[in-house]
């Protein structure tokens, strides 16, 4: 068993309107049930995310928050501008995103962008990798999923990890429920991250720096999904979020 992971080499400095599948499909020949996996930062580049921080005006909220907090106004603007719950100011600001992504500083990014400008992440990834894999199929003609990661960091643990941000033609989740381990015993509750995992293994040869590697391309996994797909069905039900819940307690006494 093995599966490929492989870097698409000589990609530009992205720009606002360049035209990313066929800048994609112009470097790497795909073949049929590849996932194309592609750093948010090139998206949001292609989409005109790209923000002066100068420019930015910040609001009432923005101000207040950093004031208690010591940040920058405008930066702190610009993560609530993306956001529509803040559950922690500082050490750094954690909140869910308009659609629906629990992460720091709502994937506002300060690097991989030119100095003084800030990198918001896509609005709706969901979206962008539909309209990305739909023009990557038709320019190639072949069937592929497309994974749209960023950055993140995790609850409990050190260290950060490439993460789904928005899928298409994959299921983010593979259940596991029903299925025998090596002894017979059914399991009852596993179901494995995929969508994560493909990430993670993506991001190893993206790296976080001047590698200027932003897509990979895995191949020989057979996870290609004709169907509707959607990373908002990785993300737990508020009734069942403990950590969340847990987090507006902390909120409100403070
Ligand atoms: P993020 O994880 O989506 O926030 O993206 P990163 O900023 O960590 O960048 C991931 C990879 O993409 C790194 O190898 C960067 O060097 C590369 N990268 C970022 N922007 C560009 C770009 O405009 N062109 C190219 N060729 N690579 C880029
Ligand atoms: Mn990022
Ligand atoms: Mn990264």
């Amino acid at each position: 068993m093995k599966f490929e992971a492989i870097a698409v080499e000589k990609i530009p400095i992205i720009q606002k309107g360049d035209n990313l599948s066929s800048i994609i499909c112009e470097r790497i020949e795909l073949q049929d049930r590849d996932i194309v996996i592609i750093a948010s930062t090139i998206v949001a580049k292609a989409e005109g995310e790209i923000f002066r921080l100068e420019d930015i005006i910040p609001g009432e909220q923005a101000l207040e928050i950093a004031a208690r907090t010591g940040k920058d106004a405008r930066f702190t603007q610009a993560v609530l501008a993306r956001s529509r719950e803040v559950f922690v100011e500082t050490p750094f600001m954690l909140v869910t995103t308009i659609s629906g992504h629990t992460c720091v500083n709502a994937g506002v990014d300060e690097s991989n962008i030119e100095h003084g400008f800030l990198l918001y992440s896509p609005e709706e990834p969901d979206t962008s990798a539909s309209q990305l894999g739909e023009k990557l199929e038709r320019l190639s003609g072949k069937r592929l999923s497309v994974i749209i990661t960023d950055t993140n960091g995790r609850a409990f643990k050190i260290g950060q990890t490439g993460v789904a941000i928005g899928i298409y033609k994959i299921k983010p989740i593979k259940r596991w429920i029903g299925e025998k381990d090596l002894f017979g015993k059914i399991l009852e509750i596993t179901e494995e991250a995929v969508a994560d995992e493909l990430a993670g293994a993506a991001n190893l040869l993206m790296g976080e720096g001047a590698g200027g590697i932003p897509v990979v391309v895995i191949r020989g996994l057979d996870y290609y999904f004709e169907g509707d797909a959607s990373i908002k069905d990785t993300y737990r039900p508020e009734s069942m979020d403990v950590i969340k819940k847990g987090l507006r307690c902390l909120r409100e006494k403070n």
